[in-house]
C-alpha cells in the first residue's frame, strides 16, 4: 500500500515537472517564452517537397535507430526535459545528428536556457531547415537536419546575443564529437588576460 502511494507520488512529481520552466524564471519570462511559441520565424524553408541527401525507408530507420531516437527523429517526439544525456553537456566540440553524422551545432554556441533541452544560440550553417510546426495547439518552427530530414527540436526567436535565437534540441536526436587539443577563442582570450 505504501509502495503504490509513493510511486503514484513519483509519476505526479514527473508528469507535474514536465514540460515547465526553471524556477528562476519570472512570470513574465514564462508568458514570453509561451508568446514566441505562437511567433513562426521568418525564412521558412518549404520542406515538403524537399528531397534529402540521406534517405531511408521507415524499416532501415527502426533497425539504425534506438526506438526512443526513431521516436523523436522520425516521429517528431519530445524527450522529457531534465532528462537527455546532453543538456548539462560543456565538453568542446560539435554536436552532430544522431540518424545521420551531419555537424549541426558547435558547443562554444551552447547556453544554459533552464529549459532543460541543450540550447544554441547558432547553427553550422547550412546544417538544418526549418518548417512551420502546427502541433499542440501552437505554431513553432520546427527545426530538422538537412541530410537527412530527421527532427531535432524547435527554434526560438528569444536567444541571447549575438544571434537572439534559440535553438532548443532533443539530446537524443544528437550525438558528440570531441575537439581534440584544439583551443577555442574563449581559451585564447583567457590565456592573453
Ligand atoms: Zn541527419
Amino acid at each position: 500500500m505504501k509502495n503504490s502511494f509513493l510511486i503514484s507520488f513519483a509519476w505526479l512529481v514527473l508528469f507535474s515537472a514536465c514540460g515547465q520552466n526553471t524556477p528562476k524564471q519570472t512570470q513574465a519570462q514564462k508568458q514570453q517564452d509561451l508568446m514566441s511559441c505562437g511567433k513562426p520565424l521568418d525564412n521558412q524553408t518549404n520542406v515538403a517537397n524537399m528531397e534529402f541527401s540521406v534517405k531511408k525507408s521507415e524499416e532501415e530507420w527502426k533497425k539504425s535507430l534506438t526506438e526512443e531516437q526513431y521516436r523523436v527523429l522520425r516521429l517528431k517526439g519530445t524527450e522529457r526535459s531534465f532528462t537527455g544525456k546532453l543538456y548539462k553537456h560543456k565538453e568542446k566540440g560539435v554536436y552532430t545528428c544522431a540518424a545521420c553524422g551531419n555537424e549541426l551545432f558547435k558547443s562554444d554556441t551552447k547556453f544554459e536556457s533552464g529549459t532543460g533541452w541543450p540550447s544554441y544560440f547558432d547553427v553550422i550553417p547550412k546544417s538544418v531547415v526549418t518548417s512551420t510546426d502546427m502541433s499542440h495547439g501552437m505554431v513553432r518552427t520546427e527545426v530538422m537536419c538537412a541530410k537527412c530530414g530527421g527532427h531535432l527540436g524547435h527554434v526560438f526567436d528569444d536567444g541571447p546575443n549575438p544571434t537572439g535565437m534559440r535553438y532548443c534540441i532533443n539530446s537524443v536526436s544528437m550525438d558528440f564529437k570531441k575537439e581534440e587539443g584544439k583551443k577555442t577563442e574563449e581559451d585564447k582570450k583567457k590565456e592573453e588576460k
